[in-house]
């Protein structure tokens, strides 16, 4: 079997599991935000009762992050319907935005804006990044999640996908998941990057090379020994976007910088630290297999309209652009940060360019992190980047008209985010580049589509 076949086997108490068989799954993890979690929990009271109680209190995540640091009534409403059912159930697992009072509502200060750090002690920020972070990415489980990219958890050797509300509510109440055994492509890394590129330049290569549909409803295992020279945080960039080449999931091996990453998350936050990985068997069927030659990668752009759209940076050089933006779950981590750091310092930015970390986590490490003796945050600020204050979503999913970095008007955008469908970051007649903090933040120096390779010091 596969890794993704001999997890879900496992979660279905079954011998093997071939691809094509409809299984019920046992999940461990259901994670869900204020996008999907009041419609979630919605489904769950109708279909169960309202006095329900969920299925498992400890296996609920639930952390508002998408449109939160925006004054629209209704998204605010969203996270006090989150924090209510977090209250009623007794979750121990909620996230919320703000140290809150009994009653207390979450209210944003547009006057304080993305300026002030709006949020409390216990805001995690975006979803992804957050669930790894705090400890609930463990090796050889299922989480289900109402968000496309939870795919992400895959560079855990977990399986990991994204649900609709109904499916979300059924596991709220039971536990358990109707799934299709997905069939696997296989891709074998080899060699390692060269300087200037970077994970989110090979899962660009490889949308590119599937298109956006190339995947659809398959797993996507990535593997080789190139594979094990990726840090976990470049791993979740690579799982981040097996969605976009419409992947069901991705996942990679297990090896001892998972074990590392994981044991001392579970260790810091108090989790459930007992797992057992899936290694691989030598009789794997694969739908397809690939090999990959990392160092012979280049840094990659995915242009308007779609994240197949694949050309390379030193391509694109006349393409002038009028926005930069550095954030979300697959670019706004700490060694994202790092790596557009790296370029900027010294530098300054010549188009509007905006930053968002994707956690206070992240947020805390730019203030820590040095580079020649300057935090990467006075970096980004010396370069003329506008920071938020506010780790979350922000602009990557457009979100209300108020949201920092939001694409308000027309315009061409180069961006860390991992979609650019029309629309995707707010005004329709949009065009949104997708590249690596390196190449983003090299392009925000240059105004225009640029190779971070001439940028290196
Ligand atoms: S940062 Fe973007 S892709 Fe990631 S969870 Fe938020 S909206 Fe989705």
């Amino acid at each position: 079997m596969t890794l993704t076949e001999k997890v879900l086997a496992r979660a279905a108490k079954r011998a093997v599991v071939t691809a094509g068989d409809n299984i019920w799954t046992s999940v461990d993890i259901l994670l869900t935000h204020d996008v999907c979690g009041p419609g979630t929990i919605g489904v769950f009271k109708r279909e169960f009762g309202a006095n329900a109680k969920v299925w498992d209190r400890e296996k609920i995540v639930i952390t508002p992050d998408h449109y939160i640091f925006t004054s629209d009534a209704k998204c605010n409403r969203n996270v006090d319907i989150l924090r209510e059912f977090a209250a009623e159930q007794n979750l121990p697992y909620f996230y919320d935005v703000i140290d809150a009072k009994p009653g207390q509502r979450w209210v944003y200060d547009p006057e304080k804006a993305n300026k002030v750090p709006q949020y409390g002690s216990r805001y995690a920020g975006v979803c992804h990044s957050a669930v790894a972070q705090k400890g609930h990415t463990r090796p050889g489980e299922v989480m289900i999640g109402t968000d496309s990219h939870t795919c992400s958890a895959g560079a855990f050797n977990m399986f990991s996908t994204g649900v609709g509300n109904t499916d979300a509510g059924f596991v709220m109440g039971t536990g358990k998941i109707l799934l299709k055994v997905p069939p696997t492509i296989y891709w074998e890394f080899e060699n390692t990057l060269s300087p200037g590129v970077m994970a989110k330049d090979i899962i660009l290569y490889i949308i590119g090379e599937l298109g956006v549909d190339g995947a659809t409803y398959c797993a996507l295992q990535f593997g080789g020994e190139g594979s094990h020279l990726l840090s976990m945080e470049e791993r979740m960039t690579i799982t981040n976007m097996a969605i976009e080449a419409g992947g069901k999931n991705g996942i990679f091996e297990f090896d001892s910088t998972t074990r590392d990453f994981v044991d001392e998350r579970c260790r810091i936050n108090g989790t459930k630290s007992q797992y057992t990985p899936v290694d691989r068997d030598s009789d794997e069927k694969f739908l397809k297999t690939f090999k990959l030659d990392l160092s012979q990668l280049e840094p990659t752009v995915a242009c308007h309209p779609n994240p197949g759209v694949r050309k390379l940076a030193r391509e694109l050089r006349s393409e002038k652009l009028d926005r930069a933006y550095i954030g979300s779950c697959t670019g706004g981590k700490t060694s994202d940060f790092f790596a557009a750091a790296q370029i900027l310092r010294g530098r300054q930015v010549s188009i509007p360019t905006f930053a968002v970390p994707a956690t206070p986590e992240v947020e805390r490490d730019m203030k820590t992190l040095q580079i020649e003796g300057k935090t990467l945050w006075q970096i980004l600020e010396d370069s003329g980047a506008l920071i938020s204050a506010n780790p979350g979503c922000a602009a990557c999913l457009g979100g209300p008209q108020d949201t920092f970095g939001r694409m308000n008007q027309t315009g061409k955008c180069i961006s860390t985010t991992n979609r650019n469908f029309p629309g995707r970051m707010g005004d329709k007649e949009a065009h949104i580049f997708l590249a690596s903090p390196s190449t983003v933040a090299a392009s925000a120096v240059a105004g225009y589509v640029a190779d971070p390779r001439d940028y290196l010091q």
